[in-house]
């Protein structure tokens, strides 16, 4: 609710999408269950059968065999795992989420052009640049700009070179087909589909080494120790049989309304990665000279939840290392993200746009004399 009382507006499902109402009677029936999928008891293979069907639906959704997936915490845990066990050199792309450029600080990265997509050129000359066995590890689609990388062309060049591939298919998954699900790795999000915050999957091609990270227990075959989160998993698997039911063309029409509104307010108004493929949902735009910080706060009282190009961690807004990686380094503090998805209605690209026009007007006059 608004402080006058009003629905609020969510434009914000790259950060998190709202739980789907299968997703939420998914973890509902999971809380039910006493078991622990381990036991052997009833009751464990109730938990058992539970997480089994979650795995059938998320492997279904990447077009994989249920026995690659291992469910971690989220993505964050997938990509470290992925990147941190390979044991390989790593090349990874600069606009990659701090998951994925944090486990890869010792790697080289792939730049982008200003588009925000990898410069394969750039890719093939570090993949031959060295004989020791490379991992490659490039988003399918970008959570601040929604641009799809060129990944049948990476994964080309990558597997030329006797390279493998890992993608970070978070964005993308159930939202966009494509060659993501061909990588060697793939780490995906269940609250990015809208399933319960806690619960991912890293799905792992059959022969591909990886090294635990967490020990203590033989769950998911030993590759990830520790209890699985029940709720937050099944809740993921629903996500995933439902998500591709969205209907994307919706989404496209209501993102490109909103950007039309936009730069026909605001003369200046530059939308980035416009020239690239892009994930229907997802909108990335920058006001010419208002901070991000204060756009989010204005739009905030509005009653819009939208985010700052860079979603925050810990509450702090950083600038956004995706626009800087595409030469706009001016752009990094400016840039707003606004993205839709399943919950969305036509209502609500209007009263963004509505939004934009009052807090610029708002914002960027000149102040009053007193
Ligand atoms: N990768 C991308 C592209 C993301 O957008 C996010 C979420 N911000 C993550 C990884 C991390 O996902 P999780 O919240 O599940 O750890």
């Amino acid at each position: 609710m608004t402080a006058d009382g009003g629905a609020r507006v969510y434009l914000d499902h790259n950060a998190s999408a709202p739980v789907r109402p299968e997703a939420l009677a998914a973890a509902t029936e999971a809380m039910a269950c006493a078991g622990n999928a381990s036991s052997v008891h009833g009751d464990g293979r109730r938990a058992r059968a539970l997480l089994e069907d979650a795995r059938d639906r998320v492997a279904a959704l990447a077009g994989a065999a249920p026995r690659r997936v291992i469910f971690t915490s989220g993505a964050t845990e997938a990509n470290n795992l992925a990147l941190a066990g390979s044991g390989r050199r790593l090349l990874v792309s600069a606009v990659e989420h701090p998951s994925v450029l944090e486990a890869a600080a010792g790697g080289r990265r792939i730049p982008v052009d200003g588009e925000g997509l990898i410069d394969l050129a750039a890719l093939e000359r570090l993949l031959r640049e060295d004989e020791a066995p490379a991992l490659v590890s490039v988003m399918a689609a970008n959570n601040e700009t929604g641009a799809l990388q060129p990944l049948g062309e990476a994964i080309a060049l990558a597997r030329r070179a006797g390279a493998l591939v890992h993608c970070d298919a978070v964005q993308a998954a159930g939202r966009s087909d494509g060659p993501w699900r061909e990588a060697d790795l793939i780490s995906l999000s269940g609250h990015k589909l809208g399933g319960v915050q806690g619960a991912g999957a890293l799905i792992v091609r059959d022969g591909v080494a990886l090294a635990a990270r967490q020990h203590g227990g033989g769950q998911e075959l030993g590759r990830r120790a520790g209890t699985e989160a029940l709720p937050a998993i099944a809740a993921f698997g629903a996500a995933a049989r439902a998500a591709p039911g969205d209907d994307a063309g919706r989404l496209a029409r209501w993102r490109d309304g909103l950007e039309r509104a936009m730069l026909a307010a605001v003369p200046g108004t530059v939308v980035l990665a416009a020239g690239a493929p892009r994930l229907a949902n997802t909108l990335c735009a920058a006001h010419p000279a208002i901070d991000a910080e204060t756009m989010v706060i204005a739009f905030d009282l509005a009653g819009i939840s939208i985010s700052a190009g860079a979603a925050c961690s810990s509450g702090k807004m950083a600038p956004s290392h995706v626009a800087a990686a595409m030469g706009r380094g001016d752009l990094a503090r400016r840039a707003l993200r606004f993205s839709f998805g399943w919950s969305s209605g036509a209502g609500d690209a209007a009263a963004a746009a509505g939004a934009w026009r009052q807090v610029c007007a708002r914002l960027a006059a000149p102040a009053r004399a007193a």
